[in-house]
């Protein structure tokens, strides 16, 4: 019998060789076990997530308008169990929400993603408006405040951090000198600011005088003042006006009243006027005819020749008025004369020079004032009444001062004073020197007028000598002579200038 090969010639021992295959399989056994339980353990049991490191504060707090930066955040992958994994991942931040002007809560979004795995991370981020607003005070240099009044607010602005400009929601009130301004914020901020007033009074109290600048009265009347005083911080201080004054009612005359006055601040005034008693005028004769009165007057002297008018006038018992002027010093006591004989007597000017006297109303009245004080030298009574040279009506004042003659007008009336012009002229002033067509001139004219003011100059020889032929015939045809008073009806021209 014959053994088969194989039993034969064995290669290797069978019971060896099973043994070695065994143990691949276990081994491979083992190790996909051991494969399956760690992939079990490192994506089962560990649980891999995104974690996040928030740099600074997860709830921050900023002031309304001032700029927010956000710190960032870190992003890792780690396990739940395998925590020492630490693996960094890209985070993507979005703060487009937040808008530092306007207060809020914002929240910051932060993102990280890594395979499957995504996460999402907040911070809180609140905007708050605690700042209050600002009032800012404007000073004007050098103001002030009159004592007793409101203040007068040089201005102030108010703003805000985060309302803007808050101006005009500012209340201030005034108290004990000083101004409070308060203002709040939408946010209920409130914000205050105050001044204290300055006070400060430069001007003193100013007179007034309603009854004139200067007072003219008949001898006998009442002397009762009217002057009153107001200051720009008190308002009227008429009680405490000190006045001195030795005006005399029942002796003719002008006097000089004074007037002092000082305000709280201690500014004082002082002022003084002229109250000149006035004769009484003569009564109007009893038979007078008042559709046939005239007014003689007598411009420019007195002169060489007023002597001789002046015997005229007394021999028919004619009171006349006189325009006086300073042109010839050596008849100027003359004007005494024409005052005790009881005629008018009156201002025309000192030196009769229109470019002079109406170059302003200053000059005119530097000039006026000249005069009046020869006046009252002689008479001791300054007078009411004028004449202006060249009359109202004159155009020869433009020539030195437009509008000078309306200023005039009123200044005069002001002061207290009667201008009186004519609606008769003798025809001495230049027409003619002939006494028979002065004489036809004057006669026309008291014929056409009831009160006629006849324009007579008595430094014209011619004028003197027929002035006696004149009033014998009026006076013949039954007029009446009459001195011109402050009561007389008044005569104008008219301003044309
Ligand atoms: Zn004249």
């Amino acid at each position: 019998m014959q053994v088969p090969n194989d039993r034969q010639r064995p290669s290797t021992p069978p019971r060896k060789k099973r043994r070695r295959r065994n143990t691949a399989a276990i081994i491979l056994l083992v190790v996909l076990l051991l494969l399956g339980a760690a992939s079990f353990f490192v994506f089962g049991v560990n649980k891999w997530s995104i974690r996040f490191h928030l740099h600074g504060e997860p709830e921050v707090t900023r002031e309304c308008g001032e700029p927010y930066k956000d710190e960032g955040a870190d992003a890792e992958v780690t396990g739940s169990i395998l925590d020492f994994v630490h693996h960094p991942v890209a985070v993507v931040i979005s703060t487009e929400g937040v808008n530092i002007h306007e207060p809020g809560t914002y929240m910051v979004t932060y993102t990280a993603k890594f395979l499957w795995l995504s996460a999402t991370e907040k911070r809180k981020v609140t905007i708050v408006d605690t700042t209050p607003p600002v009032i800012e005070l404007k000073h004007i240099d050098d103001y002030y405040t009159l004592p007793h009044h409101p203040y007068e607010e040089e201005g102030f602005t108010a703003t805000d951090n985060h309302d803007g400009d808050i101006t005009s929601r500012v209340t201030s009130e005034e108290r004990d000198g000083k101004v409070y301004y308060t203002v709040s914020d939408a946010a209920g901020n409130t914000a205050s600011a105050e001044r204290e007033i300055f006070y400060d009074d430069r001007n003193a109290p100013v007179f007034h005088f309603p009854d004139g600048e200067e007072v003219f009265l008949f001898k006998g009347e009442t002397f009762k003042d009217a002057v009153t005083a107001d200051d720009d911080a008190d308002g009227d201080v008429t009680a405490r006006i000190q006045i001195s004054s030795n005006v005399n009612t029942a002796k003719v005359g002008t006097y000089t009243v004074n007037y002092k006055v000082s305000d709280e601040w201690g500014n004082e005034a002082t002022a003084s006027r002229y109250v000149t008693v006035k004769r009484k005028p003569a009564a109007a004769p009893k038979n007078m005819d008042p559709k046939k009165v005239i007014y003689l007057t007598f411009d420019d002297g007195p002169g060489p020749y007023t002597q001789d008018l002046l015997k005229i006038l007394k021999k028919h018992k004619v009171k006349a008025t006189f325009f006086v002027t300073a042109a010839f010093k050596d008849y100027q006591k003359l004007i005494r004369s024409e005052y005790k004989a009881g005629h008018t007597v009156a201002v025309h000017t000192a030196t009769h020079d229109y470019e002079q006297i109406y170059a302003s109303p200053e000059a005119f009245w530097e000039d006026f004032n000249t005069m009046e004080e020869i006046i009252r030298k002689q008479t001791g009574c300054r007078t009411d009444i004028f004449r202006f040279p060249g009359g109202s009506s004159n155009t020869i004042s433009a020539n030195y001062c437009e509008g000078i003659m309306s200023t005039l007008a009123q200044q005069s009336a002001d002061k207290g004073y009667t201008y009186v012009d004519w609606n008769v002229t003798s025809g001495d002033a230049g027409d003619t020197t002939d006494g028979d067509v002065m004489y036809e001139n004057m006669m026309n004219g008291i014929h056409t007028y009831e009160n006629s003011f006849i324009l007579c100059h008595d430094i014209k020889d011619y004028t003197v000598k027929m002035m006696d032929k004149f009033i014998t015939d009026a006076l013949k045809e039954g007029y009446t002579f009459l001195p011109i008073t402050s009561e007389t009806l008044t005569c104008h021209h008219g301003i044309n200038n």
